[in-house]
């Protein structure tokens, strides 16, 4: 028997997420990120509860050809844009639109050879210090690339710093619109904080964590709240119970104390599995759907959680560390991300190769 741990995707969680999204942004259209493959989930797994979107954005170019190998005609969005003068090639030949956020990017179009008119996305440092091209040096990027035949239609993007906190969007998007006022194009502003928390549209939103059932903004709010649903759970068994006595200990360091007699399970999931070390006592899983807690320190191959919540449970128990659990009960990911401090999407992106991975029928 293989070690008893697996992770699951949920296609139709995707889709009902994907159609969240949708109607948070009746007015633009949804590009479903899909970089680092798929938040962890998998290109090809996400593919059949994301094609109903209407473009997907990522950032390798191998994952690029992997969605266009699906079949997928419409548009890809390259949010780093080429790495090096070949990858237009790449471009060129597959389609593919893609960012242009510094000034050697548009040297290597400039001296680009193609038929194909590429469609680019300008993009704005508008804040955050990352990629783009500062407002004041904005309108000259995008006169060099107007005057370029290797480049069709050109649009406007920029990325928030600040979207799911307390700064919010609002001094990005005035220096935005204060410098792209009277250039034509497309825009693309919104990740999924923006268009969740802030309502903000435009012609092209980029929803990533919303897709895959994590809230933007957690703990402010949860998924509950946003009506989203997991999409990933990662599920294991008990491969043995221990019945401590008072003043015994569990695990390395021996992280945790029993002050009275109490019995724990053990279980077939670890920090090789992607299942975080950081996570203290008292972070919440389920077994056999019920809520309870770790105790002491996640090892390499399994981590130890009370059982005193769910006396019948006993060596093959199923527990959840994330997502669904048997009997309809939930545990968001979100929750997991904190306890180990923390995002979801951290978590959602490291789970383990060695975990073996199966997808529910799509809807
Ligand atoms: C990852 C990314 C997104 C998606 O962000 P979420 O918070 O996952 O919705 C959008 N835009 C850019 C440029 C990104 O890199």
């Amino acid at each position: 028997m293989p070690r008893p741990i697996e992770a699951w995707i949920h296609p139709a969680a995707l889709a009902h997420n994907l159609a969240r999204a949708r109607a948070a942004a009746p007015d633009a259209r949804v590009m479903a990120v899909v970089k680092a493959n798929a938040y962890g989930h998998g290109i090809e797994r996400v593919y059949p509860g994301l094609r109903g979107a209407d473009g997907f954005a990522l950032l390798d170019l191998a994952e690029a050809q992997r969605v266009r190998d699906l079949g997928w005609r419409g548009p890809i969005l390259l949010l780093e844009g080429a790495f090096e003068p070949r990858d237009l090639e790449l471009c060129s030949r597959l389609g593919l639109w893609h960012a242009v956020h510094c000034s050697e990017q548009i040297d290597w179009l400039a001296a680009h050879k193609t038929q194909q008119p590429h469609r680019v996305f300008l993009k704005m440092n508008s804040g955050m210090n990352r990629l783009g091209f500062r407002p004041e040096v904005f309108r000259s990027a995008w006169a060099r690339l107007d005057a370029l035949t290797q480049v069709d239609e050109i649009s406007l993007m920029t990325h928030f710093s600040d979207a799911d906190g307390p700064r919010g969007v609002a001094h990005q998007i005035a220096a935005f619109e204060a410098a792209t006022q009277d250039l034509p194009g497309e825009r693309s502003l919104s990740n999924s904080a923006a268009l969740l928390r802030h309502g903000i549209q435009n012609d092209w939103v980029r929803a990533g964590i919303a897709a895959y059932g994590s809230a933007p903004d957690f703990p402010e709010h949860d998924i509950q709240h946003w009506q989203l649903q997991p999409t990933m759970t990662l599920r294991a068994r008990l491969i043995a119970v221990q019945q401590l006595q008072a003043g015994d200990t569990v695990g390395y360091g021996s992280g945790y104390g029993a002050d009275a007699p109490q019995r724990v399970g053990i279980v077939a999931c670890g920090y090789a599995d992607g299942y975080p070390r950081s996570c203290p006592t008292g972070t919440p899983v389920l077994v056999d759907g019920v809520r309870t807690t770790t105790v002491g320190r996640v090892s390499m191959d399994m981590l130890v959680v009370d059982l005193t919540p769910v006396p019948q449970a006993a060596m093959g128990s199923e527990v959840t560390l994330w997502g669904r659990g048997p009997h309809g009960a939930r545990l968001p990911i979100d929750e997991v991300a904190q306890a180990a401090g923390t995002v979801g999407y951290e978590l959602m992106c490291a789970l383990a190769p060695r975990v073996p991975v199966h997808s529910d029928d799509p809807a």
